[in-house]
């Protein structure tokens, strides 16, 4: 290839590289090989995969978050004869997000580790693929600010604020006012237990909770999708990405996962986005806008799906979306206490440490008990998440 060809190839870091969003952000990648180079990959402690992964993309740097994994790394880049750079720590996302090793950054880590570099690349004003929910539940007031001072490209890359970017009149992210929109409509799968009582939730297993029925994800966001606390996620997320108020965003289940979001407008029109199930459509949305490339996707068959389904979310046997909502109308500190509440809880819950129908009342305890909100700054916000995550974990400990 030859130097100017190589240069005209956008840059993708993929922080989060290891898991279910990374591999089907670089199956996008390797399809246009002389469109993009996946320039910075990261994991968290995956040293193996994080090495096959650079084996195969020959990145320019790669990050492992856990620092205690750096030499495993290094000696493994050095054995497989590869020039990447090794490098380790958080901190490192940040510097490597922020700097000129890329052009592009894929927010896919999970949880709000993730929250240093995607601030990190929205102050840089980097194109910014999100996925990393978390991040904007914990700070979307300072990401958004961030976005706007930089002219960042902030593209949403959550398969339903990818919908509802693509149904909105230009600029989607973060506008005043939009006059004719009269609300957004988030569909919701419902998760494996769509149709279940409360009563039949008491015992289910993280296994069980994780077998999603239409989409192959991490085991974080997995449960998030059993209990609606994605979808609480999602309310908030959309809050501040489309700058749309709490009462202007309705979720809807919709099990088939092929309409992906609409939108409403006043004069009865609803746009909505439609396709398979599958993260790499707005991959590749987010990779290539404003155009469109090949993502590896079937096209939908309609008249083989038959029937699309639309019923109200049950809000008894769920509550965490109407946690969720209390949450976002209460202000910022509430929806950072709520998402580090939420990420002890699962991960309790995943390792046996927590039964399914304690998640939402470990979130409303840490809400009603914590009372600081903080500032708004990002030093206060990050307090704030670990006096959260302290307290969840002490009320999980008291329960068991
Ligand atoms: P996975 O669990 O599959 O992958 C998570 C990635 O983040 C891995 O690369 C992991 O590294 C890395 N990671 C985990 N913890 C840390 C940490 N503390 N510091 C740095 N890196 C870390 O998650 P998903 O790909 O499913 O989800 C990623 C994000 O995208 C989440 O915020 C999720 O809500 C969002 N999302 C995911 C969708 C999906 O279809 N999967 C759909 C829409 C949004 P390692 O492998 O080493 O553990
Ligand atoms: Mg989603």
């Amino acid at each position: 290839m030859h130097l100017d060809q190589e240069q005209a190839r956008g840059r993708i870091a993929v922080f989060g590289a290891t898991g279910s969003i990374g591999a089907s952000t670089l199956d996008v990648i390797a399809r246009h090989p002389s469109r993009f180079r996946a320039s910075v990959l990261s994991a968290h402690q995956d040293v193996e995969g994080l090495i096959a992964l650079c084996v195969r993309f020959r990145p320019d740097i790669a990050i492992i978050a856990s620092e205690a994994h750096y030499t495993a790394l290094r000696d493994g880049l050095a054995q497989a004869g590869l020039g990447t750079r090794p490098m380790a720590g958080s901190q490192a996302l940040s510097d490597v997000a922020g700097s000129d090793a890329c052009d592009t950054v894929v927010a896919a880590i999970v949880g709000a580790a993730g929250l240093g570099s995607t601030l990190a690349a929205a102050r840089a004003g980097k194109r910014i693929l999100l996925a990393n929910k978390e991040s904007i539940v914990v700070a979307g007031a300072l990401l958004m600010r961030a976005v706007a001072e930089s002219g960042a490209e902030l593209l949403p890359v959550d398969s339903e604020h990818n919908a509802i970017y693509q149904c909105l009149p230009t600029p989607a992210i973060g506008a005043a006012a939009r006059p004719g929109v009269r609300r957004v409509v988030l569909t919701a799968s419902g998760g494996p237990f769509r149709g279940w009582r409360r009563e039949q939730l008491a015992n289910v297993t993280p296994e069980q909770a994780c077998a999603h029925p239409n989409w192959r994800m991490g085991r974080k966001i997995s449960v998030d999708s059993a209990t609606l606390m994605n979808k609480g996620l999602e309310v908030i997320e959309a809050h501040w990405l489309f700058n749309a108020a709490p009462d202007a965003i309705e979720v809807v289940v919709h099990p088939q996962s092929i309409v992906h979001s609409l939108v409403d407008y006043v004069d009865g029109s609803t746009l909505a986005q439609l396709g398979n199930p599958d993260m790499r459509t707005a991959l590749a949305y987010g990779l290539a806008w404003p155009e469109r490339i090949e993502a590896g996707v079937p096209p939908l068959d309609l008249a083989a799906i038959g029937r699309l389904e639309f019923q109200p979310p049950d809000e008894r046997a769920f509550p965490c979306l109407r946690l969720a909502r209390e949450a976002l109308r209460e202000g910022p500190g509430a929806t950072t206490v709520l998402n580090a509440a939420n990420e002890v809880a699962v991960s309790a819950f995943l390792q046996g440490g927590l039964r399914f129908l304690g998640i939402p009342e470990v979130l409303q305890s840490t809400l009603a008990r914590l009372h600081e909100r903080g500032a708004g700054d990002l030093p206060s916000l990050l307090e704030l998440d670990k006096q959260a995550r302290r307290l969840a974990d002490s009320l999980i400990r008291h329960e068991a």
